[in-house]
């Protein structure tokens, strides 16, 4: 009787599913869907800030997508700030989140409150309702979320996505426009390579024109992308719109910075800008061009 022969097949057995464990891995880490921009789950971000109801700055529902952008965004393994300062009296709060190391710094910015009032509902009994915010507010998160998830963790390159407070509440007394990016850009160590701001970009019916303050190299660089996606048709190769946004105090200090807004919205801080007047599809087309962007060497 030989000793050996019984434990042979264990071996063999042993050496077969440590391979199988091995190639396995190694497939899932190429073929992973996980690197895909799941315009599904974006749109499941969207319907979960619709879900707490209009998120002005102060409110419960503030609160609460704070808690729910931070986590998502923990979740998918980045390292996570909340910037806590304050502006005009109010309490502003920028959450942060980091990622990768290398030679170039991307930073993508999306505000994630809403507008406290209505003030241009057609309706005036309408007009003191807060925004809901699907497509203003819920539609950029919803783009850094899925980009948070999606973007492969091994990028060459450092990404920050930063999530602005008090943007919205222009116009009303005792507040300003983008307070919360103010406030970043005031702190901020270094210089970003490019800053992306994404804001009403889920519009069903999408039509994005090129922003007259944006920087106009970084914006021919985003449209080309989207052009060789064969989205030409939503991102159009023409100027339209001037718009103070996000954008703005990075562009005030000399970086190189671009706002992607589709500002043909007829709801725009009405009581109608509710989830029905977004898409996932829309969703698809600006988060798609910005992670073949991200990820492109
Ligand atoms: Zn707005």
């Amino acid at each position: 009787m030989n000793p050996i022969r019984p434990i042979r097949p264990r071996v063999i057995a042993l050496v077969v599913v440590v391979i199988l464990v091995i190639t396995g891995i190694t497939w899932r880490s190429v073929q992973t869907p996980a690197d895909i921009f799941d315009s599904a789950r974006a749109y499941q971000d969207v319907v979960k800030q619709v879900e707490l109801g209009p998120r002005p700055p102060g409110s419960q529902a503030h609160a609460q997508v704070i808690n729910y952008i931070s986590g998502e965004l923990e979740k998918a393994g980045w390292e996570v700030t909340l910037q806590q300062t304050e502006r005009m009296g109010h309490a502003i709060y920028n959450i942060i989140a980091k990622r990768g190391s290398g030679p170039s710094w991307l930073l993508l910015g999306a505000h994630f409150d809403t507008r406290m009032i209505s003030d241009r509902d057609p309706d005036p009994a309408r007009q003191q309702q807060a925004v809901i915010g699907a497509n203003d507010g819920a539609s950029g998160v919803a783009i850094l979320l899925e980009l948070a998830r999606s973007l492969p963790a091994n990028l060459n390159r450092q990404v920050w996505l930063v999530f602005f407070d008090a943007e919205d509440q222009g116009s009303i007394p005792g507040w300003d426009w983008i307070l919360g990016s103010r406030a970043f850009v005031e702190t901020l160590q270094g210089q970003p390579d490019a800053v992306v701001i994404v804001d009403m970009i889920g519009d069903v019916d999408l039509n994005i024109y090129k922003e007259r303050n944006s920087d106009p190299g970084l914006t021919d660089e985003i449209w080309a992308v989207a052009a060789q996606l064969g989205y030409d048709i939503f991102f159009i190769p023409e100027y339209k719109y001037s718009i103070l946004d996000d954008h703005t105090p990075f562009l005030e200090r000399g970086m190189r910075a671009i706002d992607i807004i589709d500002f043909d919205y007829p709801y725009w801080h009405t009581s109608e800008d509710t989830l029905d007047k977004v898409s996932q599809k829309s969703l698809e087309i600006v988060g798609k061009t910005l992670h073949f962007w991200i990820t492109s060497p």
